[in-house]
């Protein structure tokens, strides 16, 4: 058995400010428990398959996990080192897991909501609200590789249930608005994230891959704000409809930004 472990911090219990996840000392708090809650996951792994082989990759960007807190000395720790996106190559695995996992921009009281960046507007794909979740979901799904367990705020969770109905999920935090939510005690959460990850070891097979939305893709993305002509001028491949839409039409999910 080998499993992915995908990971973010705006999703942890604790964390409820933009400032708690960006680069600075009120970071460190978010790392620890995001390390926490990756250690409670990778030992309900090890619960039902002691000698599985787990791969965690850190997906925030400026970097969520404190490798060196990391408890279980035999997980693959792959960082944030190129080559990047490696969930883009799950040949072989058995399910991909999501530690830490925050909802897509644009969703009601949902703590620090953002689709990749916070000048995100919307991604759709084929018609449909995508968020980072949905998209790396997809991304896994197209490899046959289910996303069996999300681990969040309520929000992401029932976002995640909104793709995949059979995914369990373990919910972190309540969203009471962009940087509000009640939070379970940190401890809690990483012991609901140890027995949901235990859940979802003993459904796999139950959890199909996410591969709803099929090629050919036709991909829009809306900023906030008028994109600058620069940032335009350096991506010819994409095709402007006003100064803060764009879209992008392949058959290869790689070429989009997820
Ligand atoms: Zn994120």
């Amino acid at each position: 058995m080998k499993f992915f472990i995908l990971t973010d911090l705006e999703g942890v219990a604790g964390t409820d400010l933009f400032t708690q996840t960006r680069k600075g000392s009120m970071k460190e708090s978010s790392m620890r428990q995001l390390t926490h809650e990756v250690n409670a996951c990778v030992e309900g792994i090890r619960t039902v398959y002691p000698d599985a082989v787990i791969d965690i990759w850190d997906g925030h960007g400026n970097g969520g996990i404190l490798p060196e807190e990391l408890i279980d000395v035999d997980v693959n720790y792959i960082g944030r080192t190129p080559p990047s996106k490696p969930y883009y190559r799950l040949e072989g695995y058995t399910a991909m897991l999501v530690v830490g996992q925050h909802a897509m921009a644009g969703t009601i009281d949902a703590p620090l909501n953002h689709t990749y960046t916070t000048e995100v507007m919307y991604y759709r794909l084929n018609g449909v609200f995508i968020g980072e979740f949905g998209a790396r979901a997809l991304v896994a799904g197209t490899q046959s590789v289910p996303t069996i367990f999300l681990a969040g705020d309520d929000k992401a969770a029932l976002e995640a249930k909104m793709f995949i109905p059979e995914i369990e999920t373990v919910v972190t935090k309540y969203g009471k608005g962009v940087e509000s939510a009640i939070h379970l005690d940190k401890a809690e959460s990483c012991a609901r994230i140890k027995e949901g990850t235990i859940r979802a070891m003993c459904r796999i097979g139950e959890i199909p891959p996410f591969a709803a939305i099929k090629p050919p893709y036709r991909f829009e993305a809306r900023n906030l704000a008028p994109i600058g002509k620069e940032w335009m001028a350096k991506r010819p491949h994409l095709k402007f409809i006003d100064e803060q839409t764009y879209t992008i039409e392949t058959d290869d999910l790689s070429k989009l930004p997820f």
